[in-house]
């Protein structure tokens, strides 16, 4: 007889994004042709840029050639691409990083979902809180979390980094108990749009190093990093290389979330019981994966060409004309609001006494504006709701200006 695996049962539902739609759904339905802006869309609106869609192009004549034809790509990246990668992001700002050290993927979503595979079931995870759902459900699926508390919204298993107002959203090193083994961080970060400073994350390369834990980095959010002593690579931290794995997109720089490509950069000094996490993942990748497309992979190294890093710059620029726009509108007009500075997220607090429900539904009946509600993002989100700046930029405006006189009736 077939078994399922008992793990996945264990999953909460997602509610979240299906609950905000029926909301709007029925709103809509309540009051028809009401002007309703979406500022809680995780994904990007700006179409590619030329520089990317030429090398589209280009690619996909090439494999209409004989001559030039591709089949199956290399596992682990076009040599291309790795190397383009290795220079620009990495050896450029004075990280240490070979070319063979980055492995492509079609995503940062599968791979920060699928790196928990490589390491055993008992160890203990620490994820920041509020978190991206996919660290905390893709350890769930396999195990790792132990059992589900409904009253403060975790999993006994896993250890929950408050990321509070008071410490600026960022996560604080985990002492007592339960040290963990594996540690997700995210900057900058989603929802809070928080990131820390060098010497912070030096800590917890540090803190890694001491207690032989690994960090698992997720940098998708690089390329909206303004501020000087922001790291953009956790390998910018002394003795990175022993203790962490980086993960990264072209989604939200290239705007690539409907084309698909992302990488992962594992040092081959990183080792766990003596092992290298390297070969681990190599094999992962080998058995589990056949490469992500020829044509995707040149798209992806136009956008480390001189015209590709200039348009990039723009479609950055403007997303992050928005977040200011957002920052400003709503701190001017008497909210508490974060991030946006060097994400395009904004983390604004809900008006005194409201949940991130209440707020929800107050900003679309009053405002119809559509954010997203934090309590959705883990435990400490609640009292906050996420808007991002991935929108039209006059459309944006008028959002914020709606919030805005919103406060003069609350
Ligand atoms: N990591 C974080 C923190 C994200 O917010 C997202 C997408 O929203 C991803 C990874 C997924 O990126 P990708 O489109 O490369 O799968």
């Amino acid at each position: 007889m077939a078994k399922i695996n008992k793990d996945y049962t264990k999953l909460k539902s997602s509610y979240l994004f299906s609950t905000i739609a029926r909301k709007v759904r029925e709103y809509e339905a309540a009051n028809p042709g009401a002007d309703i802006i979406r500022l809680g869309i995780g994904d990007v609106t700006r179409p590619l840029t030329p520089a990317i869609t030429g090398a589209l192009h280009k690619a996909v004549d090439e494999m209409g050639e004989a001559a030039t034809f591709k089949g199956y790509a290399p596992d682990l990246g076009y040599d291309f691409l790795r190397k383009a990668i290795a220079d620009n992001d990495y050896r450029k700002r004075g990280c240490d990083i070979a070319d063979d050290e980055i492995f492509v993927s079609d995503g940062a979503k599968s791979d920060s979902g699928n790196i928990q595979e490589i390491f055993g079931r008992d160890n203990v995870i620490a994820v920041g809180d509020p978190v991206y759902p996919v660290y905390v459900d893709t350890n769930v699926m396999a195990g790792r979390s132990g059992v589900y508390d409904e009253s403060t919204g975790m999993w006994s298993d896993i250890v929950y980094m408050p990321c509070l107002e008071e410490n600026g959203f960022a996560p604080q090193l985990p002492q007592g108990e339960k040290i963990p083994d594996i540690i997700y961080l995210c900057f900058p970060n989603n929802p809070t749009g928080a990131t820390i400073c060098k010497n912070e994350l030096q800590k917890w390369v540090d803190y890694a190093n001491e207690h032989e834990s690994v960090i698992i980095y997720d940098a998708a959010y690089e390329a909206y990093i303004s501020e000087s002593d922001v790291p953009h690579s956790i390998y910018e931290c002394d003795g990175a290389r022993t203790c962490a794995i980086e993960i990264r997109s072209f989604s939200k720089n290239a705007g690539f979330t409907g084309v698909r490509l992302g990488f992962t950069v594992i040092p081959k000094d990183l080792k766990v019981e003596g092992v290298r996490l390297y070969d681990l993942w190599a094999r992962r990748h080998g058995t589990k994966y056949n490469g992500a497309p020829y044509i995707i992979q040149r798209a992806g190294e136009a956008v480390y060409s001189e015209a590709g890093r200039a348009e990039v710059r723009d479609l950055v620029g403007y997303y992050m004309e928005n977040a200011s726009y957002i920052l400003k509108g709503l701190k001017s007009a008497g909210y508490s609001a974060f991030g946006g500075v060097n994400a395009p997220y904004i983390w604004l607090k809900t008006p005194e006494g409201l949940s991130s429900w209440e707020f929800f539904d107050e900003l679309l009946r009053e405002a119809n504006v559509v954010g997203t509600p934090g309590c959705g993002f883990g435990p400490s989100g609640e009292g906050y709701l996420r808007l991002t700046a991935f929108g039209d930029k006059d459309r944006t405006k008028e959002a914020v200006d709606r919030i805005s006189n919103l406060a003069k009736t609350m």
